[in-house]
């Protein structure tokens, strides 16, 4: 991950401004605001879409890209200006981010189009400022930061009376969640981790016993163990969960490392072959109430008969097991 000199400017400036006038949101309590009013603010998903133009959404830069030929705009949640190229636009209203969809004021959202279209010429009444030509400051490289990660806590989903998902073959998540929690538990030790299952029997926990049992046994990652299950039977492939909502039990600093180590285990499931079908926020309680960094892994569709049957293998159970290691590994070491 890297940014743009001007993005890195934007993102200064934005901390500056918020300096001088207290006014900036910072982007951890933009989740706590109210649902966005269609009627002031207009999504810039949408608004790519529309023209044309190829949109990202960089989760961990936490930067909002639009680019149609060589005209590209950015913009940051909680950072009270916006990039339209060279030029930097101040703003009143913050841009906000809802489940991954950015929402800006609606005439930011007139000049963003319009300056993606190449129309847009700069107001004479508003401030906007022209950013010196970018005399580009080497991009940091991102430094090797190896973690303390001692204790892994590993919680299988589910259990007792709560059985989770059931194929229409007979295999319950409780049951498979186990066992690949065991292997997992398994391959940890192997690495030099020291780990803890929250259950090792068919016994039931409460949602939010199962993170305090991290803190009160004093691991340093929390990593929920689930399987999928929804009515298209063509969904198959891992999904991998961090906190995203609007309060949680941990430290900015936590929730932010609990992305980082979502995204660790992201990369070794794909190198070791995997699929995975996607990575992003959730509001699920065991996520909500750890207080260490916390992933939630789903290991694969119990309604996708190859998958299904796949889960009932011990080999592909230790595929996962091996993947959500490498990932914890690669995260303390900072990789
Ligand atoms: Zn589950």
């Amino acid at each position: 991950m890297s940014r743009a000199p001007g993005e890195l400017y934007l993102l200064f400036l934005g901390l500056a401004l918020a300096a001088l006038h207290g006014c900036v949101t910072p982007p951890e309590r933009l989740t706590s605001a109210p649902v966005v009013s269609s009627a002031r603010y207009e999504c810039l998903n949408d608004l790519a879409k529309r023209q044309g133009a190829r949109a990202s959404w960089d989760e961990t830069a936490g930067v909002f890209r639009a680019q149609l030929g060589d005209r590209q705009v950015a913009a940051a949640p909680g950072v009270a200006a916006a990039l339209l190229g060279p030029r930097l636009v101040l703003l009143g209203d913050e841009v906000m981010v809802r489940y991954g969809r950015v929402y800006v004021p609606r005439w930011l959202a007139r000049d963003i189009a319009a300056y993606l279209a190449g129309t847009w010429t700069p107001r004479p009444d508003r401030p906007d400022a022209v950013l010196p030509p970018p005399t580009p400051p080497t991009p940091p490289t991102p430094p090797v930061r190896p973690r303390t990660v001692g204790k892994v806590c590993i919680d299988p989903g589910h259990g007792g009376r709560d059985p989770g998902a059931i194929s229409k073959w007979g295999l319950q998540e409780k049951e498979v969640v186990l066992a690949t929690a065991r292997l997992l538990k398994e391959e940890l030790k192997s690495r030099g981790f020291d780990a803890r299952l929250t259950r090792d029997g068919d016994t039931f926990i409460e949602l939010e016993d199962r993170p305090a049992i991290a803190s009160q046994t004093g691991c340093d990652v929390f990593v929920a163990v689930h399987a999928n299950a929804i009515r298209d039977p063509s969904y198959r492939g891992l999904e991998i969960f961090y906190w995203y909502g609007s309060w949680s039990a941990a430290s900015a600093a936590s929730r932010r490392e609990g992305v980082e180590l979502a995204e660790a285990i992201k990369r070794a499931a794909e190198r070791e072959g995997l699929t995975v079908r996607n990575m992003r926020g959730a509001d699920y309680k065991v996520l909500r109430y750890a207080k260490v960094p916390a992933t939630l892994v789903e290991i694969g569709f119990l309604t996708n008969r190859a998958e299904e049957q796949a889960l009932r293998t011990r080999a592909y159970r230790r595929r996962v097991a091996r993947a959500i290691a490498e990932g914890i590994d690669a995260y303390r070491k900072g990789k």
